[in-house]
C-alpha cells in the first residue's frame, strides 16, 4: 500500500552526525550530509477511509530506520539517495479530521552532498520537491466499531467504512505494520488531476449550490476526504500568501 505524501523541512546535520555515521560506510561531517524531516505518515483518516493506529505508528517508527529513498520511482541503486536515520511519533498540538488528537511519524533523513544529488537537494531547498510517498504493508485492517476484520463488503457485522453508527464513523484501522518499504521524492505537480479543466469544474459547483443533494448522500460521502485536503491545501495556500505579505511589509 502506498500513503499520501508530505512536507519536508530541513533538520541539524551538525547535531546529528553521530546518528548519521551509524549508516555511512566513512567517516561523514556535518558539511558532507544535507539533513531533512519529513511526515511519513500519521493517523489521519485517509482517501481509502482508513488510518493507522498509535500502536501501529510506534512499529512503523521501527520499521523506517535505516529504509532508503530513491528519485523518480526508480528503483535502481544509483538512484537510492537518501537514508532515514531515525523515526518518531509527534504530536504537533492539532487534531485530526474527525477530532483525535493528531500522531505524526516524522523521519529525519540525510543525503550525501555530491555531484549526483546536488540537484535533487537544490529541489527539496527551493521547495521544487518538498514532498515524499512511502510504501508499508499491513498484516490486517479491522473495523472500528467492533474489531471484527474490514473486507471490501465490509465487516462480519456489516459496519461499512464511511457510514456512522451512533454518531460514530466507521473506518478501517490498518494493524500490524510488517514491513515498511523505500520512499520516494515526489515534485509537486502543478494540476494534481490533468484533464479536468478549472472553468469545467467551477460550473459543476455552481450547479452544486443551487441543487437538491439529499439523494447523494453515498457520493458526498466517497468525496469528502478530498474536499477536506483541498480545503487543507487552500489553508496552506493563504498562509504562505500572509508570511509573504508580511515580510514585504517588514522589507
Ligand atoms: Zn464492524
Amino acid at each position: 500500500m502506498i500513503k499520501k505524501s508530505f512536507r519536508v523541512k530541513e533538520a541539524d546535520a551538525a547535531a546529528d552526525i553521530a546518528l548519521i555515521n551509524q549508516y555511512a560506510l566513512t567517516e561523514l561531517t556535518p558539511e558532507d550530509v544535507f539533513c531533512f524531516s519529513v511526515v511519513l505518515c500519521d493517523n489521519e483518516v485517509d482517501r481509502d477511509l482508513e488510518r493507522f493506529t498509535d500502536a501501529s505508528l510506534a512499529v512503523l517508527a521501527e520499521l523506517f530506520v535505516g529504509k532508503t529513498g530513491i528519485k523518480d520511482h526508480d528503483w535502481s541503486s544509483d538512484n537510492q539517495v537518501a537514508r532515514i536515520y531515525r523515526a518518531e511519533v509527534e504530536s504537533p498540538g492539532e487534531k485530526t479530521s474527525d477530532g483525535r488528537e493528531l500522531k505524526q511519524l516524522v523521519g529525519s533523513v540525510y543525503m550525501l552532498r555530491n555531484e549526483r544529488t546536488q540537484s535533487l537537494i537544490e529541489s527539496i531547498e527551493g521547495g521544487i520537491v518538498k514532498e515524499v510517498s512511502v510504501g508499508f504493508q499491513a498484516r490486517k485492517c479491522t473495523c472500528s466499531i467492533c474489531g471484527e476484520l474490514m473486507g471490501w463488503l465490509g465487516c462480519p457485522n456489516d459496519h461499512q467504512k464511511g457510514a456512522e453508527y451512533n454518531g460514530e464513523l466507521c473506518v478501517g484501522l490498518l494493524e500490524d505494520p510488517l514491513d515498511a518499504y523505500e520512499f520516494s521524492f515526489v515534485a509537486v505537480p502543478s494540476q494534481r488531476r490533468a484533464g479536468v479543466t478549472k472553468s469545467a469544474l467551477s460550473g459543476v459547483f455552481e450547479m452544486l449550490k443551487n441543487a437538491d443533494l439529499t439523494d447523494f448522500g453515498e457520493q458526498i460521502r466517497e468525496l469528502m476526504p478530498r474536499f477536506r485536503e483541498a480545503v487543507a491545501s487552500a489553508e496552506e495556500r493563504d498562509e504562505r500568501r500572509r508570511i509573504i505579505n508580511e515580510n514585504k511589509k517588514f522589507l
